[in-house]
């Protein structure tokens, strides 16, 4: 081949290049594009316009088995096999004769009939008149990589396929929390929760219940076991442990090439264990209605000592006023009214009673304040409900949060609580002439407090006695067997938690109750979890 042949279509050059190009040429001995194409290390092949080889270099030879001599002469489709697929050589051609290069992955076949996959990139060389007058081929076996991609691929395959088997939702979280891998149970759970981000919102339910938060986590790597949690999903609970392993891999980016990193993953495995929260929840109520039923009879004692002492405290400060009187008239008589001593006795035996009614005031049962879920609360108090709810054909409309943060409090003074509401609401859509029984609950968060909606559709609480049934002793139902002690409780009850109660004025059907507690900062349910410990 004469050196001076140009291996590029120069039409393609323009103004600048061709003179750099020039320049080259006269700066370069005439002979080092010839060196440089004989000793490259990709095979290279110069046709006719009927691909018909005029030249190969020794890599060629080295590829394809065909020495100079042997493929000189003869058409490039010696390389041919007939596994590829015509069409990827209509297509070849077609580009060449539009005098534009062809690029691509063709089956070729050595000398010797062993198939290799050549990378071919095909150039047409035109003259200087812009006329093609020779073809450029330079190919490497890509054999080997492509091997190697297709046992990456069905290593890939094959763990998706053994993951998808896997009951447990695994997914597989890369640094910045994103999922890079995951298996049918986990889109399943996507689905049901309706939550795209599942794994970081399971991430942030565990921060809150671990003492490190996830980034210290991260930080030191460490793993953790059988994580319990609970989900709301549809109205039902559903509990989940989850386990987490953290490892490392290298960095595959191009900038980590000499300095090789190691980049963080978690495998994240998520097994639902609700049938046996289930078991473990029955026997939990079992205990938990034994215990309301203690509280509410100890409960019920309170209301009724207390009503007593209010009641008797009335009487008594009248006969006191009397005493008073009747002391003072005595000053200038000789003699005492005897009045005054009966009423005296009568003052001292009402002021006995009364001590006594104190003293027999059963003691409030002492509670630690400790991380409460008001979802699980609730669920406590429909579940010790069930029985009321059914035999009063009452609709139950319970919507949770998915998530829902902890608020610090007293937990069976809490539950005792809500049961109140609960019962309240029962007790409202017990009268005569109430068609449509229907309880909704509700929680959700915001702004940082956790909100509790209790509604039913009874009769309603007209607006003017909003606040006075807070007050003690006050009822909407005349003279009934009750105290009057219900709201008035869970309002001190609610004050205690820095929280706020009200009856909300805007419900025109039943009544809707709304309680606001202050969401537990994640240092104090670190603190308490660390002073439970
Ligand atoms: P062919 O009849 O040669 O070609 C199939 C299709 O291409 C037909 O549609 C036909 O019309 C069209 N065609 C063939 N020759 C021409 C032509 N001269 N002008 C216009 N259209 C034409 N093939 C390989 O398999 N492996 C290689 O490594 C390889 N390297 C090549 C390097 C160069 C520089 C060139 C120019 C071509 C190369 N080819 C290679 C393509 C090769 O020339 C054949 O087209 C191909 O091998 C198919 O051969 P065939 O005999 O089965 O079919």
């Amino acid at each position: 081949m004469p050196p001076s042949q140009k291996l590029y279509a120069l039409s393609e050059l323009n103004h600048d290049q061709e003179k750099l190009i020039a320049k080259a040429q006269s700066i370069l001995p005439a002979k080092l594009f010839f060196k440089a194409v004989e000793q490259a290390s990709v095979a290279i092949s110069i046709t006719d316009l009927n691909a018909t080889m005029l030249y190969v270099n020794p890599a060629f030879t080295h590829v394809t088995g065909y020495q100079a001599a042997d493929a000189i002469g003869k058409p490039q489709s010696i390389l041919s096999d007939a596994s590829t697929p015509r069409a990827l050589y209509t297509q070849l051609w077609q580009q060449l004769q539009q005098a534009k290069p062809w690029s691509g992955v063709l089956i070729n076949r050595r000398l010797d009939g062993s198939p290799y996959l050549a990378d071919i990139n095909i150039a047409p060389v035109a003259d200087q008149d812009g006329v093609v007058t020779h073809y450029l081929g330079i190919h490497r076996d890509v054999t080997a990589m492509h091997q190697l991609e297709q046992q990456v691929r069905n290593q890939k395959s094959l763990i998706e396929s053994v993951l998808d088997a896997e009951p447990v939702a695994i997914a597989l979280l890369d640094e910045s929390g994103q999922v890079m891998l995951d298996n049918h149970a986990y889109r399943r759970l996507i689905q049901e929760t309706e939550s795209q981000e599942l794994a970081l919102e399971l991430l942030k339910i565990l921060t809150q219940q671990t003492e490190n938060t996830f980034a210290k986590v991260r930080a030191r790597s460490e793993n953790f076991v059988d994580h319990e949690i609970c989900m709301d999903i549809a109205g039902l609970p559903r509990w989940f442990s989850c386990s987490g392993t953290w490892f490392k891999e290298r960095d595959t980016s191009a900038d980590a090439f000499f300095a090789p990193r190691r980049v963080d993953y978690l495998l994240l495995v998520i097994k639902e264990i609700t049938a046996l929260r289930r078991q473990q929840e029955e026997v939990r109520m079992n205990a938990l209605r034994a215990l309301m039923a203690e509280e509410e009879l100890v409960q019920s004692m309170r209301e009724t000592i207390a009503g007593a002492i209010y009641q008797l405290q009335g009487p008594m400060n009248i006969i006191q006023a009397a005493v008073n009187m009747l002391k003072r008239r005595s000053v200038n008589h000789a003699t005492p009214d005897p009045l005054l001593g009966v009423l005296q006795e009568a003052l001292e035996s009402g002021n006995q009673a009364l001590v006594t009614l104190h003293a027999s005031m059963p003691d409030e049962t002492g509670e630690v304040f400790v991380p409460v879920n008001f979802n699980a609360l609730l669920r406590d108090v429909l579940g010790l409900s069930t029985h009321r709810l059914l035999a009063s054909g009452v609709v139950v409309d319970w919507q949770p949060a998915t998530i829902l943060p902890p608020v610090l409090g007293r937990e069976r003074c809490l539950r005792g609580m809500l049961k109140q509401l609960v019962d309240n609401a029962l007790d409202a859509m017990q009268g005569a002439g109430i068609d449509v029984r229907e309880l909704h609950l509700s929680t959700s968060t915001q702004d940082d407090m956790v909100l509790i909606t209790v509604q039913d559709s009874g009769p309603g609480i007209p607006r003017h006695l909003h606040l006075r049934v807070f007050e003690p002793f006050f009822s909407t139902k005349g003279h009934s067997s009750k105290a009057g002690m219900g709201l008035p409780l869970v309002q001190e009850i609610v004050s205690r938690h820095a929280g706020v109660v009200e009856i909300d004025a805007s419900c025109n059907e039943g009544c809707r109750i709304v309680l606001r507690f202050p969401v537990a900062s994640k240092a104090c349910v670190h603190s308490i979890d660390n002073e439970v410990a």
